[in-house]
């Protein structure tokens, strides 16, 4: 099949094509500033990118332009747009309603607007989207995509918070976890890389991007994840907080007069690295911080520390361990974030191949950086959401023995 994935923004539009058959993507590419001035697409076909300037008033012109590329006679990769079989939306926040990927219609529009007390910033871009995208391509199946779909097989006592009942009950207040794509394909291919070993997995996976999340998988099922109701939650990322005693934010509104909207940016935008030191890039920090700097020093020990907290804490909920894997930006290149997670922890049999980790690098190919004498072993394996994206909603299609045009 042939699959278009989206992933709408606010102010932007990320596409991906695939043919599912090879498990290949075909082109791939972002509309950015949409609804402003000065809006322009990058489009990538295999290495070569263009970028071309354009009038964007809204999503659904957004793409429009997206699908006049895919047929154009120089950047083009389809003879004619009813080759696109179906469209994959990413959705943030699923709640409790779906626990795996679902045909859009009309209902599931609704639950996903009523979704949007919970995800504010998310919600609300990622349906003029998908609204856009059934007006433009109204004859094939469209399927949302949800992050928190994967983290829906957390038990009771992981997931609420230990807050009056009323709040879960009549507000759904509970950790949902983010990321799920990512977590649920890297966790698929250490399953497939290891083989017979994995009978029995164990598995801790480490997104470690600007946004950052770690999780526990059991016989590939999610049980712990670290982000919460929002992705603010759990370690510390290139400008959210993570973990916080909630009483910071009581003394901080009360002292400073800050209202939820100030509140909100603070700790979404202007925390976790990029509030201890002036930068949320993790290569920056890591390089001042071997030229001395005090901050940059500090922030890497901290962001580092949380890690470890979490893979003890995780350890013990999986009740051993088998393999951690890492992935996105920062765990897919930065080999000295890795070393300074897993140097002190030879005491829980997980020990490092130095030379195999300096080499992982460049996000291009699953590699294993565990020692050979490792208990636990360690991969570094490349997200790739976008493929998950697609293959769930061939998955979903097949599944339902829906008809595709
Ligand atoms: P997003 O969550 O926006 O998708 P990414 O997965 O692209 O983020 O990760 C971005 C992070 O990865 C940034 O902190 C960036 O500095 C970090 N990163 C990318 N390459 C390297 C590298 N070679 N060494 C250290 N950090 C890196």
């Amino acid at each position: 099949m042939i699959i278009l994935t989206l992933n709408c923004g606010s102010s932007s539009v990320k596409y991906s094509v695939f043919n599912t058959a090879h498990g290949t993507m075909l082109a791939r590419g972002i509309v950015e500033r949409v609804g402003l001035t000065g809006s322009f697409i990058s489009h990538t076909v295999g290495t070569h990118e263009v970028k071309i300037e354009i009038k964007c008033l809204n999503h659904k012109v957004a793409i429009e332009h997206v699908l006049k590329l895919l047929v154009s006679s120089s950047d083009g990769i389809l003879e004619n747009i009813t080759e696109v079989n179906a469209v994959g939306h990413r959705v943030v926040h699923g709640g409790e309603f779906f626990i795996e990927s679902t045909i859009i219609n009309e209902e599931v529009e609704d639950v996903i607007a009523e979704l949007s007390t919970l995800a504010p910033l998310h919600n609300p871009a990622n349906l003029q989207g998908i609204q856009a995208a059934r007006d433009v391509l109204p004859k094939i199946p469209h399927v949302a995509v949800f992050d928190t779909a994967f983290h829906q097989t957390l038990p009771e006592y992981a997931f609420r918070y230990a807050i009056p009942s009323r709040w879960y009950d009549e507000k759904k207040i509970r950790k949902y976890g983010f990321h799920g794509t990512s977590h649920f394909y890297v966790s698929q291919r250490a399953m497939q890389l290891l083989g017979d070993s994995m009978k029995k997995s164990r598995i801790i996976s480490l997104h470690l991007g600007n946004g950052v999340s770690i999780t526990a998988i059991k016989d590939g099922k999610s049980i712990d994840t670290s982000m919460g109701l929002t992705p603010l939650e759990g370690l510390i990322m290139g400008t959210r907080s993570g973990d916080l005693d909630p009483g910071v934010i009581l003394y901080m509104m009360r002292s400073e007069n800050l209202s939820p909207e100030e509140l909100d940016a603070i700790l979404n935008r202007k925390s976790g690295l990029i509030g201890i030191t002036t930068t949320s890039d993790m290569r920056d920090i890591e390089k001042k911080a071997t030229e001395g700097d005090e901050k940059s020093h500090l922030a890497l020990k901290m962001a580092v520390y949380r890690v470890q907290k979490y893979i003890g804490a995780y350890t013990v909920a999986l009740g051993g361990l088998n393999a951690i894997i890492f992935t996105a930006g920062i765990g897919e290149n930065s080999p000295t974030f890795r070393n300074h997670v897993l140097k002190d922890l030879e005491f829980l049999g997980i020990k490092l191949d130095e030379k195999a980790n300096k080499k992982a690098i460049g996000g291009k190919e699953d590699q294993i950086i565990s020692a050979d004498s490792s208990d636990v072993k360690i991969l570094v394996i490349p997200t790739n959401e976008e493929l998950v994206m697609a293959q769930d909603v061939e998955n979903v299609i097949l599944r339902r023995n829906i008809k595709i045009p």
